[in-house]
């Protein structure tokens, strides 16, 4: 199986309406690998990272990121995902072991497992300024729904989104994929009920992924007798953008005091990325090097306050 997902961006002859599909199999079966999800946060997950990595499509700005949390009443705990402009992704969660039975549907129970209850943030980095936070509650806990809610609500702009991860027996992805399609302005609002006949009368997503179906054939499926044009086809990953310096400035930032105590009392320091599972450790000389950094940091603060 291929690790990249693939996107592609198509919008009506007329251009109310613009599509962002993506399929993410192989990108949600390595979230599955590093976090070793069972096979209901697999989909909880999975159906959030594709979302974020959509978001992340939109992101205008090069250089800009998305960062899509879920805080809902379930036992799955806080979802948390990172997504830059390009749709690359990394995702974590706090229960990612979390085991339902199916819902009444015979589903894998996200809704269960992430609660009906809840927030949704998406916090939009634009590279520059203060980063715009946008909120919605949560209306299902099953993601797409609550995408959709986001969109429609919070940014006031009519949207189906449709996340789909489908599991095989073993535990691995047999197929993953989502789509947002919104209503642009000036749309011919017309067309939106056939669209909409279109979207409820094809099969899931996650099915005509994991039967194979092309992404221009399932944009096919979703316009139907509605004319489009691709815009864009493109490839995106897992990806974690972690470092020891990222980690060695967080540890420069509890000051020195602390730093010392770690030292004495554990003679290193070891930090676990919780997007990717690197290890990265501070030894004592990594860790004197940093205190020295707090000590001139805090020394230029004070000079910073005693001058005029
Ligand atoms: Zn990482």
């Amino acid at each position: 199986m291929q690790e990249a997902s693939r996107f592609l961006t198509a919008l009506s002859k007329d251009g109310g309406f613009r599509l962002i599909l993506t399929d993410a199999t192989g990108v949600v079966e390595k979230m599955r690998t590093i976090h070793n999800t069972s096979r209901t946060m697999t989909a909880a997950l999975g159906r959030s990272a594709i979302a974020c990595s959509i978001m992340g499509k939109l992101l205008k700005e090069e250089g800009g990121s998305v960062t899509l949390r879920i805080e809902g009443d379930g036992p799955a705990g806080r979802i948390i995902c990172v997504a830059d402009c390009e749709g690359n992704v990394r995702a974590c969660c706090d229960e990612p072991g979390v085991e339902l039975a199916p819902n009444d549907k015979g589903k894998l129970d996200v809704g269960g497992a992430v609660g009906r209850k809840g927030s949704l943030y998406v916090v939009r980095d634009l590279g520059f300024g203060e980063p715009y936070v946008g909120y919605s509650p949560l209306v299902s806990g099953e993601i797409a729904e609550d995408v959709t809610e986001y969109y429609t609500v919070s940014e006031q702009t009519p949207s189906v989104c449709a996340l789909g991860v489908r599991v095989n027996p073993d535990g691995s992805v047999k197929g993953a994929g989502g789509y947002l399609l919104q209503l642009m302005p000036g749309a011919d609002e017309r067309i939106t009920p056939i669209l909409q006949a279109n979207i409820d009368f094809m099969p899931s997503l996650s099915q005509l992924i994991a039967e194979g179906k092309s992404l221009e054939e399932i944009a096919g499926e979703i316009y139907g007798l509605v004319e489009f044009e691709v815009l864009e086809t493109a490839e995106a990953a897992y990806r974690c953008t972690c470092a020891k310096e990222k980690y060695a400035a967080a540890l420069v930032s509890l000051g020195s005091g602390e730093l010392k105590k770690l030292r004495e009392e554990d003679g290193g320091a070891e930090i676990i990325c919780q997007f990717c599972n690197t290890r990265y450790y501070f030894d004592a000389a990594d860790l004197d090097e940093l205190i020295a950094r707090a000590e001139a940091r805090a020394a230029a603060a004070e000079e910073e306050e005693e001058s005029p």
